[in-house]
């Protein structure tokens, strides 16, 4: 099998030297953090972007690589949109081949229960000028052809998109440097500096880095290194099981799910797959910690969590993993420099043989490679967008919820406007830091 493309063994690619002063310094480079840093350098700031292990290293590269507007919750619609304009202007601009194909995004609907809950979704479409539409189960069979299961219809966007996440991101971050962005792998950030009730720059296993604004874009790690600054957030993270077939016959060039296997062709030829409504979450303190505010999402998908026993050593919410530590001794972000959990082999086989079985004329699957991510999630579905309202000069953008390769350039685009005062030029309410901590009812988005 083909091992994962990026691994903590590569060869550093970004070998920046820390500076001693900066006007912004960003914590983590996956795609939150490589396009945030991207824009911020574009309006004329000194930026320096600091990731533990590689860029990518983590969910930016596990993902199943859709782009999609689809399904999103209402509030994020309008940053989807926008995001996949950007995806289209960065791929023009970074000069590499990302795989960014138009190929539509399909639910595929097996009963009738299914297509009213996509019907639903239709009017957030229609208020923005999405092209979602209700496909019949004839039209359905068009797009999608050899199927072995029939479906009832579907519900589809042509305009969404795909692209290579293991390739994007890091092509995105060679265009940063290129920019001059600071870009600086094997460099964790251990704790924030705050002097005298606000951000005075960061501590990084390589000494102090003196910056007014700091945006923190740590993924499944961002909870943990908040803590050190007395800053919580109720983020948990959840493991996600993808697997790469072979290359196939050209079954259908876009992304699709139905009730068993998501599905989205490669560059390659191949297929990556990953399993519909099911991950896995480890226990740690966190998890019990935190459990109340995830009720309500638990409630509208009560079977697609499986719980396993204990976090594995090193993860962020392992039961070993210290909670506190000083600044000045090795933190579990360099004993971890690129999370890369097993993937669980029987899940990667059962979506191999589901793909085999639904796609008869594909002939024999076999699959290349089979990983796993872990995958930072909020109670609501939704991320956090803002500036710390407790500390000034810090901002979040954190916890995308299996959604964020897609929309992350938007964000990235919001987060460096939050930072230098501009326009977000949405209704960010939703991704409100407070709403954890203001009374507010936790509404978990679309489980679509
Ligand atoms: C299996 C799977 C399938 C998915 N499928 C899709 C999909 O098809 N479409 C979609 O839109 N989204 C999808 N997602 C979600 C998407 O990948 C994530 O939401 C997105 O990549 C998150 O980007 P990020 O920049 O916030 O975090 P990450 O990509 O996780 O990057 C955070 C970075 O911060 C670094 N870091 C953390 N702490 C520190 C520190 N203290 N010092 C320095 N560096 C630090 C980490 O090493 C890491 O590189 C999927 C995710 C997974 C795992």
């Amino acid at each position: 099998m083909m091992p994962f493309p990026i691994a903590a063994t590569d060869a550093v690619a970004h070998a920046g030297v820390q500076p001693e002063s900066c006007d912004v310094v960003i914590v983590g480079a996956g795609v939150l953090g490589v396009t945030a840093a991207l824009f911020l350098r574009r309006r004329g700031l000194n930026v320096t972007l600091l990731e533990k292990g590689r860029v990518a290293g983590e969910q930016s590269s596990r993902n199943w690589g859709w782009i999609r507007q689809q399904g999103r919750d209402p509030a994020e619609l309008p940053v989807a949109i926008e995001a996949n304009a950007l995806w289209r202007q960065l791929a023009r601009e970074c000069g590499e081949e990302i795989g960014l194909t138009t190929g539509g995004t399909t639910y595929i609907a097996r009963t009738e229960a299914e297509m009213k809950t996509y019907a639903d979704w239709l009017p957030h479409a229609a208020a923005h000028g999405v092209d979602t539409r209700l496909l019949t189960a004839e039209a359905t069979d068009v797009l999608i052809p050899g199927m072995s299961r029939r479906p009832v219809g579907a519900l589809h966007t042509s305009s969404d998109m795909r692209a290579e996440p293991w390739v994007a991101v890091p092509a995105l971050a060679r265009m940063a440097a290129r920019e001059g962005v600071v870009i600086v792998e094997g460099c964790a950030v251990r704790g924030l500096d705050v002097q005298a009730g606000r951000v005075a720059g960061v501590v990084t296993e390589r000494g102090r880095l003196r910056a007014p604004e700091v945006v923190v874009t740590g993924g499944a790690w961002t909870a943990l290194l908040l803590r050190q600054a007395g800053i919580h957030i109720p983020q948990l993270t959840v493991r996600g099981t993808v697997a790469a077939t072979e290359a196939v016959p050209d079954l259908h060039a876009g992304c699709a799910i139905d009730e068993r296997i998501a599905f989205r062709r490669r560059q390659d030829g191949g297929y990556t797959l990953g399993p519909a409504g099911f991950h896995e979450v480890f226990l740690g303190r966190d998890v019990f910690r935190n459990l109340t505010r995830y009720l309500p999402a638990l409630r509208e998908d009560p079977t697609g969590t499986k719980i396993r026993l204990a976090s594995p050593k090193g993860y962020p919410d392992a039961w070993t993993t210290p909670r506190r530590f000083s600044a000045d001794e090795v933190s579990p972000f360099e004993k971890m420099r690129v999370l890369n959990p097993a993937p669980n082999r029987r899940i990667a086989e059962k979506m191999r043989s589901d793909f085999a079985a639904l796609f008869p004329g594909a002939g024999e699957v076999r699959l290349k490679a089979a990983w796993a991510g872990m995958i930072d999630v909020m109670p609501d579905v939704v991320p956090i967008v803002d500036r710390c309202p407790a500390l000034p000069g810090l901002t979040i953008g954190t916890g995308l919820s299996a959604h964020g390769f897609g929309i992350g350039p938007g964000f990235g685009r919001i987060l460096a406007d939050i930072v230098t005062g501009g326009a977000a030029g949405h209704d960010m309410s939703r991704f409100r830091f407070s709403r954890f901590s203001d009374g507010s009812r936790i509404r978990p988005g679309p489980a679509l």
